[in-house]
């Protein structure tokens, strides 16, 4: 069996581990004659999946009863318009813009609900997090939303503001949820996208406190609706449940490796190794503030951008895949999720300095 380096940003590298107990469960599901592909939603067999799943998650990040946990489609993306018709009521929403995903969060907001730019480090080129004391907070908000880690520009959140109670943060955490321990309690609603550290891509994970909810107008068509998905406990249409399942197997496998506080160890490592590679070079750069480069997401750039097709033949040749930089930004990009194993880390650290030798 052949397994690639895998540095795509999203879908990405899942567990091994993951793949091997979907491919055993898949012709015949614990002896019930059927895949999980091909089982109602609404029966035994399923139910005990997805509960499974919300337990292990809750375990993962320490949840509370506070939160729903909510299982969705529509990418994170759906979420920068669901978040706002169901929370912004008659105050606009504050944005923290830090790079290209917070900003078109703004963008998107802002054709159906209004919106307030707290703080935006566009004209700096995305390199870094605003101070906490530049946010510009005067007027009444409805909440405070960041991405806390910018898949694109590799910046991200290493702390997080004190907001006033009564001020919920949101947090697109797409590209960072599960790779390390949060605390959940400063947020208000957490969402992400699961093709990057949480599973495979159409479902959309929401985190919602629960007094959020009693926001949510009873107008909005339901499924729109944070409080009528979580009164139907993510059922109110047919879920995606075979991305629930595997989603499911991955949160096994965080807990079996010794949770998010064995994962953030190894997360910090393999991107402090990958950051001191590429400054010890004269040929690699990655412009991002040291305080705010990303543990998940490392963009870097070579210095002769002639060389950007020949670094990512040779990469191949060595079966180091899905390191071409997003096309808003070029350059590279190596994402380092859960699943990608230092190994991994460590080969693409010695071919970027075999091939600078050779440049
Ligand atoms: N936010 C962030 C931080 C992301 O990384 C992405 C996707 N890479 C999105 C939003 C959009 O996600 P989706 O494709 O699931 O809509």
């Amino acid at each position: 069996m052949r397994r690639v380096h895998n540095f795509s940003a999203g879908p990405a590298a899942l567990p091994l581990a993951v793949l091997e107990q979907a491919k055993a469960d898949l012709p015949d599901y614990h002896g019930i004659g059927s895949t999980i592909l091909e089982v109602s939603h609404r029966g035994p067999v399923f139910d005990n999946v997805i509960e499974q799943a919300k337990a292990d998650l809750r375990e993962l990040l320490g949840l509370d009863e506070q939160f729903e946990v909510l299982f969705l489609q529509g990418g994170a993306q759906t979420q920068f318009v669901h978040v706002p018709i169901n929370l912004a009521a008659r105050k606009p929403g504050g944005y923290v813009v830090t790079g290209y995903w917070s900003n078109l969060a703004e963008r998107e907001a802002a054709k159906l609900a209004s919106t307030h730019i707290i703080a935006s480090t566009k004209t700096d080129g995305f390199t870094h997090i605003p101070a906490f004391d530049t946010w510009t907070m005067e007027q009444e908000l409805a909440y405070v939303h960041i991405a806390t880690n910018e898949t694109i520009d590799g910046v991200e959140f290493h702390e997080l503001p004190d907001l006033p109670a009564d001020l919920p943060l949101i947090g697109d955490m797409s590209s960072t949820l599960l790779s390390r321990p949060i605390d959940v309690n400063k947020y208000g609603l957490i969402y992400a996208g699961a093709q990057k550290n949480i599973g495979p891509a159409g479902l959309t994970l929401v985190l919602v406190k629960r007094e959020l909810l009693k926001r949510c107008d009873s107008k909005l068509p339901n499924m729109f609706s944070y409080a009528i998905q979580a009164a139907k406990d993510s059922m109110y249409n047919t879920p995606p449940t075979f991305s629930i399942y595997l989603a499911g197997l991955v949160f096994k496998w965080l807990l079996t490796q010794g949770g998010l506080t064995a994962m953030a160890q190894i997360n910090q490592r393999k991107a402090q190794n990958l950051y001191k590679c590429i400054d010890a070079s004269s040929l690699y750069n990655n412009s991002v503030a040291i305080s705010a480069r990303s543990w998940m997401n490392v963009p870097f750039t070579l210095i002769d951008p002639n060389l950007n097709e020949r670094f990512l033949e040779q990469a191949l040749a060595r079966d180091l895949v899905g390191l071409k930089g997003h096309k808003s930004i070029g350059g590279m990009r190596a994402s380092l999720y859960n699943a990608v194993a230092p190994e991994s880390v460590d080969a693409l650290i010695a071919f970027m300095q075999e091939f600078e030798h050779k440049a």
